[in-house]
């Protein structure tokens, strides 16, 4: 599998589908805001997987790798909406970083509880999950 990688904060390289660079980009932003990657020192990577799609262009994997301690990757059907893209990225870096780095992520600002992701008419957001006291759209997230 051919792979290309860009720095999170930066721009996906050309050959990385726009829809799939739109959500790593807002994905990023989110965790670089609460300090869980370095915006200039970890990276993104992505490749196109004959294996995840048999053959199908629409499966793509990425990931998150140099520069962190855990590499990790995982297969985004593309063939949904843009908002969907993004919940599928968001959806796949928190699930590895509560699996295997014990990472809970994002936690709700107003009372630390853990938010899961959703989309809501066309915009994917995070949504928190015990109070459901407010929802933040993926990629607006402030350092606290
Ligand atoms: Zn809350």
């Amino acid at each position: 599998m051919e792979q290309v990688s860009w720095p999170v904060g930066g721009i996906a390289p050309e050959s990385v589908p726009p829809a799939l660079a739109h959500a790593c980009d807002l994905v990023g932003s989110d965790l670089a805001a609460a300090g869980v990657v370095a915006a200039s020192g970890d990276t993104w990577w992505a490749g196109k997987s004959a294996l995840l799609s048999g053959g199908a262009p629409a499966a793509w994997v990425v990931g998150l790798g140099d520069g962190r301690k855990f590499a990790f990757g995982f297969g985004v059907d593309l063939s949904g909406s843009d908002a969907g893209v993004v919940a599928l990225v968001a959806e796949g870096v928190q699930t590895h970083l509560a699996g295997y780095e014990f990472v809970e992520w994002p936690r709700c600002p107003r009372h630390r509880g853990p938010m899961a992701v959703a989309v809501e008419d066309v915009a994917a957001v995070w949504a928190c999950r015990g109070a459901r006291c407010q929802t933040i759209p993926i990629g607006a997230w402030s350092p606290t």
